[in-house]
């Protein structure tokens, strides 16, 4: 049998595979139920940011070379509020002359520092100033964050609160975003039943179709829950097909070694190719992943991931693998998987050529952060899972781990 990928090598095989997929139709989109989704539009700003010099502390403009001597008395010849006038603001000023100014309020022509509130010391008309500033001091000049007609989001970026913000500032109440991939869900197995129907003794509730559907609509997609295919060939074949009309396919268990484990069979009788059949990852080591002939579209092809069954397994392969093909199918590029450094709480042995992802808690922040494993029953324990809040990864080389260590984690 050949050998089988590394963890970073298959992830390589699905980045390159991630390159090459076609982003979807736009859509246009009121722009709070943008979050979430990736913009298909350059984003330019329309005016100067700042669009005049802005104050950002509270205090007196002036101009810093009429400061020389301190403490300095300076007259107060005006007040200037965020959003004053303009006729309000256009003042100039005189050696001697301040003008009380509010953070957010234009810098009048006449002034080029401000001295923060918190240094002076005001006498009615008068101010006291116990310390000098330089020129530009508390003051951002207009047009230096971004000036107008140049490019503040590139098509291809995933929207969250910080581009919302962008968006609001150059007056996009609508805004040209790529429509959500559409991604099938297919869980097999003979002992698997509907979360609403009463499993009998031997039977298990489908919970990798609940998960994985909450995976997929966090990465920003929509998903689509296939029945439950049997492991039975010619059922199995059609729900497959079914699902290859979607953007993209995940389908649960069925991918071990069993003898009625029949997914890579049903993918190849449908003319699927396989980019790789198995990893050297636990949980997950039966992943496979491929394409296919897209189901009413002759001529093109639906990628699909074939996650083992067992449920850590589902979850962790399709952070590690699925949730990069879904961003470029979504229009945007893979992003980096969210890792964070901590210091292991415990010794731990582990066996050696497999890279692990433990479930597990981190705690603290930044140089204190910790983490520890759950004790678990392997990648079938959701109720583990569930009580984790990171995956500690163990890369394949490490035979012992020992307390206070430094370690990787993969963020939820
Ligand atoms: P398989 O990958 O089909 O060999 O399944 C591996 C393990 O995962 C078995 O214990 C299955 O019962 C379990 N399993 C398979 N599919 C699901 C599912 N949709 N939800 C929860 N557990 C599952
Ligand atoms: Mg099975």
């Amino acid at each position: 049998m050949p050998k089988l990928p590394s963890f970073s090598e298959a992830r390589s095989i699905v980045l390159e595979h991630a390159q090459k997929l076609q982003p979807p139709d736009i859509e246009i989109l009121e722009l709070p139920a943008s979050l979430g989704r990736v913009l298909a539009e350059p984003i330019s700003a329309d005016r100067d940011f700042p669009p005049f010099n802005r104050a950002t502390r509270d205090g007196y403009a002036l101009r810093a070379a009429h400061l020389s001597k301190l403490p300095a008395r300076v007259a107060v010849v005006g007040e200037i509020r965020a959003g004053a006038k303009p006729a309000e603001s256009a003042r100039a000023l005189n050696s001697g002359e301040a003008v009380e100014i509010m953070t957010g309020a234009p810098v009048p022509p006449g002034a080029d520092a401000v001295v923060m509130v918190e240094h002076t010391e005001r006498h009615g008309e008068w101010v006291t100033m116990q310390r000098s500033v330089v020129a530009g001091e508390n003051i951002v000049l207009r047009g230096t964050e971004c000036a107008a007609g140049n490019l503040l989001l590139k098509p291809g970026t995933r929207l969250g609160p910080e581009q919302l913000a962008v968006l609001a500032a150059t007056g996009h109440s609508t805004v040209r975003v790529f429509q959500r991939p559409r991604v099938a869900v297919l869980s097999t197995g003979d002992e698997v039943v509907d979360v609403a129907a009463a499993p009998g003794p031997n039977e298990i509730r489908n919970s990798n179709a609940y998960a994985l559907a909450a995976q997929i609509q966090g990465a920003g997609a929509a998903a689509a829950i296939l029945p439950i295919a049997p492991d039975e060939p010619e059922q199995l074949r059609k729900l497959i097909q079914e699902g290859l009309a979607c953007d993209l396919l995940l389908l649960s268990g069925g991918v071990s070694m069993g003898k009625h484990d029949l997914v890579e069979a049903a993918l190849g009788d449908l003319g699927a190719e396989f980019f790789f059949t198995g990893a050297q990852i636990q949980p997950g080591k039966p992943i496979v992943f491929g394409r296919a002939p897209r189901t009413g579209s002759p001529g093109q092809a639906t990628y699909f991931f074939g996650l083992p069954g067992n449920p850590i397994s589902t979850m962790v392969c399709f952070e590690l693998f699925a949730r990069a093909a879904l961003e470029s199918l979504s229009g945007s590029q893979p992003s980096r998987l969210r890792t964070a450094m901590a210091r292991l709480k415990q010794d731990m042995k582990v066996k050696t050529g497999l890279t692990r992802f433990l479930p597990a808690v981190i705690s603290g922040e930044f140089d204190e952060a910790e983490v520890e494993i759950v004790k678990w029953q392997g990648s079938g324990d959701i109720a583990a899972a569930a009580q984790g809040n990171c995956w500690l990864v163990v890369p394949p080389d490490r035979e012992i781990l020992k307390s206070g260590d430094a370690v990787n984690v993969l963020l939820r």
